[in-house]
């Protein structure tokens, strides 16, 4: 049989490989690395195709498709969000991911995604509050301590400076669990017993849970005036964290708002309600953060650009590295349009 020509081998980065290649850049690099990707694709935002992910909900949860193109590359996610999972002993959010050149049509990178997708969504979250955050701000509330948690602690440690951060979950056990991982990585971690305390002096508040239906974990009461929200766990029709009259509060960011407003915290308010797309404040065409009394919330969903920059640069960073292996995944006969023969000369 004639081996797979190099065009039709597609490189494969698997969960090991990940693990590898996170540990071969520097988990903060790497971090950074991606938030700079993510800038400087939402810096081109009209280039891309956009559309809302593609979603197909059951009882217990959602499976996901992502795509987008920039005219050059296509890119898609697959991910699901089962928040019920963890019961089963399985993660709540898995994903994978590929890239294809646009020109042939052919793929060039298939790579596991659900250690990607940590890291794209920390770095997402720390970019959107490089802009949004109070200038200075050393000390965030970490809301719900699950899978996504030190992700985040450590992208606002990376790329906005935190130095503390301030734990709490309704189980005691994800907490502790995120405090022994935080050990070490030179952010001070503090426990604590409520949401309420967690919030103490913070000037960011991320709320991270994961719960299948209009949870509050913020009420009005319990945000002051002047703090940046980094909202992630509402992100699906009938799953929200923050109590409504707090978004009336804030100035709301977006990354697409087709999507965000089916998905995001806003689904809560009317169609019309007033949000701000980041990518405007990231060239320069709206305004971030204008006061000290502001809220200012990034209702963060997750957006398929972000996982586009997060295969690009992979794609980039693999290259040379012992981090993948090569898939025969596509038929490539030598004669294009001889598929059928080369099935029958398999037989032999
Ligand atoms: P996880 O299940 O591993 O962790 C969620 C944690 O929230 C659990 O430890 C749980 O005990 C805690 N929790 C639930 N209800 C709570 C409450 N009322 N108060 C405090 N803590 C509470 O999930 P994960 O992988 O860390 O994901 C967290 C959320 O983030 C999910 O809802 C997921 O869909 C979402 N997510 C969003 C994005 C995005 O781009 N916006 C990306 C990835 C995941």
């Amino acid at each position: 049989m004639t081996p797979p020509s190099r065009l039709a081998l597609v490189p494969f980065v698997s969960v090991a490989h990940m693990m590898g290649l996170v540990h071969h850049i520097g988990l903060e690099a790497m971090l950074r690395d991606l938030a700079g990707e993510i800038e400087a694709d939402f810096r081109r935002w009209p280039l891309f195709d956009k559309t809302p992910r593609v979603a197909s909900h059951s009882e217990v949860g959602v499976i996901e498709l992502m795509p987008t193109s920039d005219g050059e590359m296509y890119g898609f996610k697959y991910v699901n969000g089962h928040p019920k999972n963890t019961r089963e002993g399985l993660q709540t959010v898995t994903a994978f991911g590929l890239l294809a050149d646009v020109h042939t049509g052919y793929p060039v990178l298939l790579t596991e995604m659900t250690i990607l997708t940590a890291l794209r969504t920390a770095a997402m979250s720390a970019l959107a509050a490089k802009y949004l955050a109070p200038k200075g701000a050393k000390t965030m509330a970490m809301i719900g301590n699950g899978a996504q948690s030190e992700f985040q602690c450590m992208a606002f440690k990376a790329i906005c400076g935190i130095g503390t951060v301030r734990l709490y979950d309704i189980d005691p056990a994800a907490t502790a669990k995120c405090a022994r991982n935080l050990a070490g990585s030179g952010l001070k971690v503090v426990s604590c017993a409520s949401g309420q305390e967690a919030m103490e002096g913070a000037e960011i508040i991320t709320t991270c849970t994961a719960d299948k239906q209009n949870a509050t974990i913020l009420t009005d009461n319990m945000v002051g005036a002047g703090v940046h929200i980094n909202a992630i766990g509402g992100d699906c029709p009938g799953k929200t964290e923050l109590h409504a009259d707090i978004l009336r509060r804030s100035d709301i960011f977006v990354e697409y708002p087709p999507q965000t407003r089916i998905e995001g915290e806003i689904q809560q308010l009317d169609d019309d309600h007033p949000v701000i797309e980041l990518w405007q404040v990231m060239t320069g065409d709206a305004p971030g953060r204008t006061g000290d009394r502001q809220i200012t919330l990034f209702d963060s969903v997750g957006f398929a650009i972000e996982d586009f920059s997060a295969l690009r640069y992979v794609h980039s960073r693999i290259k040379g590295t012992p981090f993948y292996t090569e898939l025969d995944m596509l038929a490539d006969p030598d004669d294009p349009r001889d598929l059928f023969g080369m099935v029958q000369r398999a037989k032999s």
